[in-house]
């Protein structure tokens, strides 16, 4: 089955090998301590600076971690800076559950896309201290999930729609591979037009070669999509629980801790594919 399938460009770190640190001038990555098949080698939570500026923007607090919040802080201030405002890729735990601490400890405003928070939209400009954030969203892994442009940097942060290492869910029913779709397209042109030369994702290591992996990502979704189909017209469309039987013939070389997440995608590929006839 993985003949002749896309090769996801060598990751800049192995498994265990990745432990955040300063990886663009303006942008430091704090690892939250919360390794998983899901969450790779744990959440990063990207600290961005301006150089000689005091004020800095958060990506991503984490999990309700106190430790790693204050691992956050602690990096902050190690650079003579405090928390000006505190911003989420989105709503999942892994990355926005320890917001409201975080905001307790430095009383800097959270900001994301809906579930009562200010919202942000497509085309914004964060700033903060000279820095300047341009807000991507990038619907697909969930609906409110957004990137930010980085541009001083060249760089995009990605939170879970594109990762330093492996691939994504499509976190069907909120998430959606037709927008997912639009997402990776959009990301592309970024890196097509030089904007963006390095990926900081929400997990696993930077990304150096931006254009490469998300190459990458859009391959290994349409062939999923393509296995996704065949698996259907091998008889998975008229299983007792199709979701179920495509998971079995397209995942069955993946560890089965991540077949929950894997079916989320299966259902949001038939969705797709219903949607299209
Ligand atoms: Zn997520």
């Amino acid at each position: 089955m993985t003949s002749g399938m896309a090769q996801a460009p060598e990751p800049s770190a192995a498994f265990g090998d990745w432990h955040g640190g300063q990886v663009t001038e303006r942008a430091l990555c704090v690892l939250c301590p919360n390794p998983s098949p899901m969450t790779l080698d744990g959440t990063n939570t990207w600290v961005l600076l301006e150089p000689g500026s005091t004020d800095a923007v958060v990506i991503d607090p984490g999990p309700l971690d106190e430790g790693h919040l204050r691992a956050v802080v602690d990096a902050v201030s190690a650079r003579g800076a405090r928390v000006a405002q505190t911003i989420l890729t989105h709503g999942h735990a892994d990355h926005a559950e320890g917001a409201g601490r975080f905001a307790e400890l430095t009383g800097a405003p959270t900001r994301a896309v809906g579930r009562g928070h200010d919202d942000l939209t497509d085309g914004d400009v964060v700033t903060a201290g000279g820095l300047d954030l341009r807000v991507v969203a990038t619907p697909g892994h969930t609906s409110d999930s957004l990137s930010f442009a980085l541009a001083a940097d060249h760089a995009l942060l990605t939170g879970d729609t594109v990762l330093g290492r492996g691939t994504t869910v499509v976190a069907h029913p909120d998430g959606e591979l037709a927008a997912y779709l639009a997402s990776l397209e959009r990301i592309a042109r970024l890196t097509g037009d030089g904007e963006v030369t390095a990926i900081l994702p929400g997990h696993g290591p930077v990304v150096p070669d931006a254009s490469a992996m998300v190459a990458f990502y859009r391959t290994h979704r349409a062939e999923r999509l393509e296995q996704v189909r065949q698996a259907l017209a091998d008889g998975a469309a008229t299983a007792a629980d199709p979701v179920l039987a495509v998971v079995e013939r397209v995942y069955a070389d993946v560890p089965r801790e991540v077949w929950p997440a894997a079916a989320q995608s299966v259902a949001a590929h038939l969705d797709y594919l219903r949607a299209r006839g």
